[in-house]
């Protein structure tokens, strides 16, 4: 016995559930922090997996470590992403239902990573009747697409994903990859025309500008130097050390080529690439009159597909529609660089939203024509997805026992419902309000949004402004400022550009210069899709935390997310209940032959039979409840030896 204790206080314990002290935050750290120093990343809260960021190199996805968990039993190897892919996969296939893998946590944490796992475990051990298995391969090189074209550094990761994304992947009956589809939502664009200091641009004008074959560059007149382009030195830190542009375009360019992208698309693609960087480069000045006028016209020349004559129009002078006659207005020199961005975030958007659409259609299930992708969105920011978690976990596992009639203390958690409606309720959201701000022109500012925010928010717990607020608080704010008090934590927003950044909506002008365009991406407007996010259910949602340095293990830091994650309150309710259940026909039919009565076929109800049969294998009363549709088993042990028993 010693012998184990001393292995269990090294080690620490693998599932949180079966660890003896009470639930503290600090016991919860101090478990992780045990396991993170033995290089142990993952522990499970029942079926959660939490995830520690080591931040180096770790031997533990090797196609022999993906072999040791294909088709095993959850519970009976160590804590695993693959172990988490697997029972997903293999509950899917058994159940005949839809499976839903939830990533969250901070920026860093290692979310993009995880999933490139999970696709990584379905590419080795999903069974294919080819060995050039196009959804499966397509699947794979996706991935460095996406991240070339929606991925920057910021001063959180060296390749943080400035896009949400959600990945649907269809099996067939016999469990082989089908189909796929890829739904995007929310591109951070504003990072086209500005990067904060210390952060750069997308990956992917890095990697053309710098990786780009002579004869691209010349076709695109790009000079093979990222200084030279404005777009991409705001942040002065166009090279770092961690990432190799040159050896990311090889990947991305060749990847492209595999996944059906046809010389025609890689000209266009690559055109708006090119396009957005010479747009950054035009510079305006004003004339005596105080009109912008473009100052050096060589840079337009370069933009695809559309006259000079109509693009320097377009840039600097507004259509006005008065009666029947159009009128030409001057832009100030700020209003044509302001035009200038507008084009350039919104010709990088599209070719972002077009990019998905064309990896979709490569990765569409050819097989059957009964596409059910678009039931699938998920439309959130983080706060949504945080609210998702909580609903689909706490709230969900809280309501199950209810309705399973199972008697239930409830735990008490911080439901983030409330901040969510505060951002996205219709009429009275913020959303809502800056959109209707946004629809007075010339009398909307910054400031009347605030006020219009003040007016309908006055007293909510999770708003406050300078005007708001008390005295204590109030000298931590300044006058155009807001402060949200986010499940993360509080935040603090200045007001000002928030108009002009929602008024994504371009000048009709710029649009009608886009529609001349011969660059097909420049020209198709297609929004992306947005389907309601339907008939799934999380099985296995994993929670993902970080640390920076590697082998470093920051407390603080990762204390701060077992808080808003709210892991504990996750292991107090697994605790305290039932960590398995199944349907009872489900259950019935799995463990049927170890019991002599309920062999071959049992003649009465399913629950009757369960009863029958967990009496028979010695089942203790405390270890099992029976609900109204499943039986709820309290430890994993107790499944185990049921298992177990199969073999005897
Ligand atoms: P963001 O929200 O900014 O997109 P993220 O959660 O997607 O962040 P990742 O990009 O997945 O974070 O991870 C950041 C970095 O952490 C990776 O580039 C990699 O260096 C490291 N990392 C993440 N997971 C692992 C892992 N399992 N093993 C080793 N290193 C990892
Ligand atoms: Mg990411």
């Amino acid at each position: 016995m010693e012998g184990a204790l001393t292995a269990r206080d090294r080690v620490g314990i693998q599932d949180f559930v079966l660890l003896d002290t009470h639930t503290s935050e600090n016991a919860f750290l101090d478990n992780l922090k045990k396991r993170f120093n033995e290089d142990l990343i993952y522990t499970y809260i029942g079926t959660l997996l939490v995830s520690v960021n080591p931040y180096k190199q770790l031997d533990i996805y090797s196609k022999k470590q993906m072999d040791i968990y294909m088709g095993v039993n959850f519970f009976e190897l160590p804590p695993h992403i693959y172990a988490l892919a697997d029972n997903a996969y293999h509950t899917m296939l058994a159940e005949a239902n839809n499976h839903f893998i939830l990533i969250s946590g901070e920026s860093g944490a290692g979310k993009t990573e995880a999933s490139k796992k999970i696709l990584q475990y379905y590419a080795v051990s999903c069974p294919s009747v080819s060995p050039m298995d196009r959804v499966r391969d397509r699947m794979l090189l996706s991935n460095p697409v996406l991240e070339a074209f929606g991925n920057a550094k910021t001063l959180k990761n060296d390749n943080s994903s400035r896009f949400g994304k959600y990945m649907d992947i269809q099996f067939d009956i016999q469990g082989e990859a089908v189909g796929g589809h890829i739904l995007s939502y929310l591109l951070e664009k504003s990072r086209v025309v500005h990067q904060n200091q210390g952060e750069r641009n997308f990956h992917i004008f890095y990697q053309l500008v710098e990786g780009g074959e002579e004869d691209l560059l010349r076709q695109l007149g790009l000079e093979s130097n990222s200084q030279h382009y404005s777009y991409l030195v705001k942040g002065q830190c166009a090279n770092m050390t961690s990432v190799n542009d040159q050896n990311d375009w090889r990947t991305v360019r060749n990847a492209l080529s595999s996944i059906e992208f046809d010389n025609g698309d890689i000209q266009d693609l690559f055109g708006v690439i090119a396009s957005v960087l010479h747009l950054g480069n035009v510079q305006f000045e004003s004339d005596n009159k105080g009109n912008a006028k473009l100052n050096n016209s060589a840079e337009l020349r370069w933009l695809l597909g559309v006259s000079v004559q109509v693009l320097q129009e377009g840039l600097t002078y507004r259509k006005i529609e008065a009666n029947t006659d159009e009128v030409l207005s001057p832009f100030t020199v700020d209003y044509a660089t302001y035009a200038r961005d507008a084009l350039a975030k919104a010709i990088y958007g599209r070719a972002f939203t077009w990019l998905v659409n064309k990896i979709n259609e490569s990765m569409e299930n050819k097989v059957s024509r009964h596409s059910n992708f678009e039931q699938f969105c998920i439309n959130y920011c983080n706060e949504k997805l945080q609210q998702l978690f909580i609903q689909l976990t706490l709230k969900s596992e809280q309501e199950e026992y209810e309705a399973e009639g199972i008697g239930w203390e409830p735990v008490q958690f911080f439901n983030n419902k409330i901040i969510c409606d505060l951002v996205e309720e219709k009429h009275r959201g913020i959303i809502s309000l800056l959109d209707e701000e946004c629809l007075r022109p010339g009398e909307a500012t910054d400031l009347t949004f605030l006020e219009r925010l003040e007016e309908k928010m006055g007293s909510h717990p999770h708003f406050v402004t300078h005007k708001l607020a008390d005295k204590t608080t109030r000298k931590t704010l300044e006058r155009g400022d807001f402060r949200l008090l986010h499940y993360a934590g509080e935040v603090t927003y200045c007001v000002v550009g928030f108009l002009d950044k929602n008024n994504d909506l371009l000048y009709r002008n710029i649009k009608d210069v886009m529609r001349e365009s011969k660059n097909a991406i420049v020209r198709e407007s297609r929004r992306p899709s947005t389907a309601i996010f339907n008939n799934l259910r999380v099985l296995l949602p994993a929670c993902f935390m970080c640390t920076h340095t590697p082998g470093r293990f920051d407390d603080s830091l990762v204390l701060h997310q077992v808080k808003y994650l709210g892991l504990t309150e996750h292991l107090r309710v697994r605790r305290a209940g039932f960590a398995y259940r199944r349907r009872y026909e489900v259950f019935l039919q799995r463990y049927k032959p170890l019991c002599p009565a309920t062999w071959p076929h049992w003649k009465g109800l399913p629950a009757d039979g369960v009863e029958v049969l967990v009496r028979h294998l010695g089942y203790q009363p405390d270890e099992y409840k029976m609900g109204r549709t499943k039986i709820f088993i309290r430890h994993p042990r107790t499944l185990f030896a049921t298992e177990d028993a199969f073999e005897i």
